[in-house]
């Protein structure tokens, strides 16, 4: 496949508003799928984990490949929950567009605004489809307003509902000028043309002007030519929206009912004009393993390799799949490749394209492609894989921490062991859990974004790998930093297994004020009179001391350790450099007041006007900050800060303020200084 007949897009939407409904018929219209599957049914393509099925959101991402026009579309299911975020990111990250999914009744609810944000970030160019025109209540030009008003895009309506509500028939193509109905006997796979019917003559006229003036701020051309007049070419127009889409200010709009089967041809057809290409997409930078120096990637199939694992699934019969995005070069099955975060070689045994509830095997990857590997072993979620001979590092998305974490154990004694395997298996598959075992107490702890990312995973632990296990109360996890910036160097010699072993190693520690994440950045000078082994010795003796903590036994977050200097003998070696790094590390660190951090999150308490009083004084109880309140025709939405450790229980105590009308999502919103932690 050409580079340019390729789109790698993503669905984004609130839970509910029709996600898994619409990829679904994307699937049966393409002609992927022989048999059209409804969520409520249970027996859709994307969401094939059971435990989706039972809670009807999706977790976890799946790729799957379709044809339409001729061009491949490979689409990454992103989540819509925010206590997923990380899933969210990273399958933004492999993204050149998206597809942003409104409910034609709720509109922009406060999940899709955090998406909305996250998408920003990654440089996403985005096509709109209000769905569920078929609901009571519906109201396709109210969304669309609040969509420019909420998340301050420019939006155009390409196609326009004929009909709401139980009377939604059909939509009308603005450009072609088209009245497009759906024959029910088709499932909606055969679309009927007509002329627009008279009643909508008026407003279609009124909308193709707006059209027009929308791409004329794209291009001079048809500014001049509407202006004066002149005939503007479809094509014109259709190149100017898209450039108005790729510098992510404008957004088509697409009106429809996935679920009446009406109106997902022309977002189908939308995919293929608006969203890039791997060769239109955002830049992809790259870091240099040898000297640091940052470099882009271009999407050239003659270029070295560069590829990303977005993410490792487990799959009981192929055992570890790792999606891949190629960037540059190729993936050849069988060949070896080097994955740069691990230091590991590896190979791929297969290569599979996932196209619905099929796997098909390819011999390669070829730059902006996407696929899924069998065959590597070591590889997690957000790996960087390139060539020995040229070892890069992608950027990585930031993952948010995990703030949550919970002691567990298994009912049945002699299955510690089994429950570690399973565990490293889940924190393959996700960045953003992680566990522990306590050497001493032989406790393990798991930690995750969320309860309810937590519940999941437990409940994933006990349906798909079997295995019963108690949990303790939920428990903040809590982070250090250091509240002062210094230097220090530590010479260390002393006898090794009989032998004189010899370091010394000089470190800047300091701290970054936001307490995102640690960083670890080597001077010029040590990159070039340093050894390899050598500085990767230092840098993982750091990372293990990083998550060790430095008085709370907490680990760190927000330090940047800087190596300023290693100097070395005859007599040094990797370990005498681990321990040199490490003495270092916590003489230095303990004398930089050591602070104590807890998780803040963002809380968005959505509730009927009448309770807003009552939501206000439950969160100021527990220490919340309001930041804003926002009121809608039916309900009020709260935005306010608060810090975790009060938020146990919070949905509780929010139902009875409000005689259960009032709900609340969170996500991480920073660290922050605890009250009294810290010297
Ligand atoms: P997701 O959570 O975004 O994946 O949403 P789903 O596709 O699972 O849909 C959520 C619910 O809305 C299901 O009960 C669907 O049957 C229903 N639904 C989806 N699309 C439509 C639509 O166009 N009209 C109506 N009335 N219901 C829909
Ligand atoms: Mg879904």
């Amino acid at each position: 496949m050409n580079i340019n007949d390729i789109r790698n897009i993503g669905i984004m939407a609130h839970i509910d508003a029709g996600k898994t409904t619409t990829t679904e018929r994307i699937l049966y219209y393409s002609g992927e799928n022989h048999k059209i599957g409804n969520v409520d049914d249970g027996n859709t393509t994307t969401d094939w984990l059971e435990e989706e099925k039972e809670r009807g959101i999706t977790i976890q991402s799946a790729a799957v490949t379709v044809t339409w026009k001729k061009k491949q579309i490979n689409i990454i299911d992103t989540p819509g929950h925010v206590d997923f975020t990380a899933e969210v990111e990273r399958s933004l990250r492999v993204l050149d567009g998206a597809i942003a999914i409104f409910c034609a009744v709720s509109g922009v609810q406060p999940q899709s605004e955090t998406v909305w944000k996250q998408s920003r970030k990654y440089k996403v160019p985005k096509i709109g489809f209000i769905n569920k025109m078929d609901r009571m209540g519906a109201d396709f030009f109210r969304v669309a307003e609040e969509i420019e008003k909420k998340l301050s895009t420019h939006t155009v309506a390409m196609t326009i509902p004929y009909g709401s509500e139980s009377s939604f028939k059909g939509v009308i193509d603005v450009l072609e000028k088209k009245y497009l109905t759906f024959t029910s006997e088709s499932l909606g796979a055969d679309v009927v043309e007509s002329e627009i019917p008279s009643d909508a003559e008026e407003l279609i006229k009124k909308y193709y002007e707006k059209l027009i003036e929308e791409a004329s701020r794209y291009s001079d051309d048809i500014m001049m030519k509407y202006l004066e007049g002149e005939e503007i070419s479809k094509e014109e127009i259709l190149i100017a929206i898209k450039k108005g889409v790729l510098e992510d200010d404008m957004l088509p709009l697409y009106a429809g009912s996935s679920l009446k089967n009406i109106g997902v041809q022309p977002l189908m057809d939308a995919i293929v004009y608006f969203l890039p290409s791997p060769l239109e997409s955002k830049q992809v930078t790259a870091i240099n393993v040898k000297n640091n120096d940052s470099l882009i990637i271009k999407a050239d199939e003659n270029a070295p390799l560069a590829a990303l694992v977005f993410k490792v699934q487990n799959d009981i019969q192929a055992g570890l799949i790792s999606y891949v995005r190629v960037y540059a070069g190729v993936m050849k099955k069988g060949v070896m490749i080097y994955n740069s975060t691990r230091n590991i070689k590896e190979r791929a045994f297969r290569i599979l394209r996932m196209s619905a509830g099929d796997k098909i095997d390819v011999p390669s990857l070829s730059a902006g492609d996407i696929g899924a590997v069998i065959g590597f072993k070591n590889a997690y979620t957000a790996d960087s894989i390139c060539t020995e001979s040229n070892k890069i590092y992608l950027e990585k998305p930031i993952f948010p921490a995990p703030v949550i974490s919970v002691a567990v154990e298994t009912v049945t004694a002699g299955e510690s062991e089994k429950l570690k395997n399973t565990l490293e298996i889940l924190s393959h598959e996700d960045p953003t859990f992680t566990y522990k075992e306590n050497k001493e107490t032989g406790q393990i702890v798991i930690s995750g974004m969320g309860e309810l990312h937590l519940e999941v995973l437990l409940s994933r632990i006990k349906k798909e790998f079997s295995i019963d296990v108690n949990t303790g109360n939920p428990q903040v996890s809590y982070r250090e930093s250091i509240r002062d910036e210094g230097e220090d160097e530590f010479e260390f010699e002393r006898m090794i297994a009989g032998k004189n072993a010899y370091a010394s190693v000089r470190l800047h520690l300091s701290a970054d004020d936001n307490y995102n994440q640690n960083s670890i950045n080597i001077d010029k000078n040590v990159l070039k009179n340093t050894s390899e082994e050598f500085i990767n010795a230092a840098k993982e003796q750091l990372n293990n001391s990083l998550k060790s903590g430095i008085e709370f036994g907490y680990e760190c977050t927000g330090i940047n350790v800087l190596i300023k200097d290693i100097k070395i003998r005859d007599d040094s070696t990797q370990a005498s450099i681990a321990a040199a790094t490490a003495l270092c590390f916590d003489n230095l660190s303990r004398s930089l007041h050591p602070l104590l951090l807890e998780p803040v999150m963002t809380v968005f308490i959505t509730t009927p006007a009448d309770f807003v009083g009552e939501c206000i004084n439950a969160l100021n109880k527990r220490g919340g900050i309001v930041e804003n309140i926002e009121n809608r025709a039916d309900d009020s939405t709260i935005n306010a800060t608060a810090p975790l450790k009060n938020l146990f229980g919070f949905t509780t105590a929010l139902r009875s303020s409000s005689q259960g009308r009032a709900s609340f999502i969170m996500s991480f919103k920073k660290y922050s200084v605890q009250e009294g932690g810290g010297s």
